[in-house]
């Protein structure tokens, strides 16, 4: 059976950046396949134009630049912020402004997002609202496990069940 819309596809791949020999950002090696519904939009469509027509046991290799991927690195989205509006109480909590922290957000509509801190100073930070792998060349490798139908219940609920996806 060949990857197409509505297939549940099990793959293992390695992300690294840029090349194959690129830093490691993520493997399914040693760990379960990634399982997911293919045609509906739950990956990067580039990854998934890339596996078009594969079959179980086929091996893949291929790259997406950054601007099909996570978007290219946005300067505008580096914002300086006064330190104070973090204050609880008066007191900014212990270890909430160190680079690196992810900070939970919340814009004046009332949406969640993301934002880490890139850089601290004595009475302002740098929050970084690009996403982590903004700007990133992404390289994977790896092989189809298996392909198979979705069932009904599958494409209604927009995720796969049973070994790798949700129980319910
Ligand atoms: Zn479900």
């Amino acid at each position: 059976m060949n990857i197409a819309a509505n297939k549940v596809v099990s793959v293992h791949y390695t992300l690294t950046e840029g090349t194959a020999d690129g830093q490691l950002v993520e493997t399914t090696n040693g760990n379960q396949p990634l399982v997911f519904i293919y045609g509906i939009g739950m990956m990067i469509p580039d990854f998934e134009k890339n596996l078009a027509g594969l079959k179980s046991g086929d091996k893949f290799e291929f790259g997406i630049p950054a601007a099909s991927a996570y978007g290219e690195y946005d300067e505008t989205a580096l914002v300086e912020v006064p330190k104070n509006i973090f204050e609880t109480d008066g007191k900014i909590p212990d270890g909430l402004l160190e680079v690196g922290n992810m900070l939970p957000l919340t814009d004046q509509n009332g949406n969640h997002f993301q934002g880490m801190v890139a850089w601290v100073g004595l009475d302002k930070v740098k929050i970084d609202f690009n996403h982590p792998m903004a700007g990133v060349d992404l390289y994977f490798t790896g092989h189809v496990e298996a392909v198979r139908d979705a069932d009904p219940s599958e494409l209604a609920h927009g995720h796969v069940h049973g070994e790798g996806g949700h129980h319910h």
